[in-house]
């Protein structure tokens, strides 16, 4: 996606090899005029798959889910961290061991907002390693629902979690996909390029 890529290039931190820093349209400042070209592009590319529900995970993942949401008229779940007070009903739970803050969390949704006839889009914000999207995968499953896709903002596809994922058979659709954050420089796969040495 043109405008997600400018605007990692003008806006994003290359903070190491691994980490991309997107706090000033993504991850703490939000800029709802690109999350609404984002949640459009996800409902073209998913179109005609018979989403039910979008789920996601907090905190980042919800802004673009819910534009998705707004596109594809259908509702927006979003897994919580840490257990809450007023989420006492019959938990689907999984745990994933976040990248970036080296910590393990027990995920989860309420029973009640997924079931067996939905079919899901999950999104989220980065696809690194691929724990949290798996952690998702998980949970959809285990309420019975079918896995649709994964619908991801930034992937860095030089990690390895879109081959776990692909190799589950699962659909996985990134907007933006990073070869490489050597030397301080994002370089972005060139869809183009990939499909003229096909
Ligand atoms: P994974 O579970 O695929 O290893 O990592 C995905 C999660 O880690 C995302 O939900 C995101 O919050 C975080 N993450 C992974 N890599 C990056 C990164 O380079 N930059 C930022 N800002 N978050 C990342």
């Amino acid at each position: 996606m043109r405008l997600l890529e400018e605007k990692i290039n003008t806006d994003g931190k290359v903070l190491s090899e691994n980490v991309l820093k997107v706090d000033s349209f993504l991850n703490h400042q939000i800029d709802p005029q690109l999350m609404l070209e984002i949640g459009k592009e996800f409902a073209r590319i998913f179109a005609g798959e018979g989403i039910t529900k979008i789920v996601t995970i907090e905190s980042s993942g919800i802004a673009p889910a819910v534009m998705a949401g707004l596109y594809m008229n259908v509702p927006v779940i979003f897994a919580r961290k840490r257990k809450s007070l007023t989420l006492v009903d019959d938990l689907l739970t999984a745990s994933v061991h976040s990248f970036t803050k080296n910590e393990t969390n027990e995920i989860s949704i309420s029973k009640k907002y997924v079931n067996e006839n939905d079919r899901v889009l999950i999104i989220d914000d980065f696809l690194a390693n691929g724990e949290a999207a798996l952690g998702l995968v998980d949970i959809v499953q285990k309420s019975r629902a079918t896995v649709v896709g994964i619908g991801i903002v930034i992937e860095k596809s030089f990690q390895h979690g879109a081959q776990k994922l692909k190799d589950l058979g699962l659909r996985v659709e990134s907007l933006a996909r990073i070869a490489s954050l050597s030397n301080g420089k994002v370089s972005f796969i060139n869809e183009n390029v990939e499909e003229l040495i096909k």
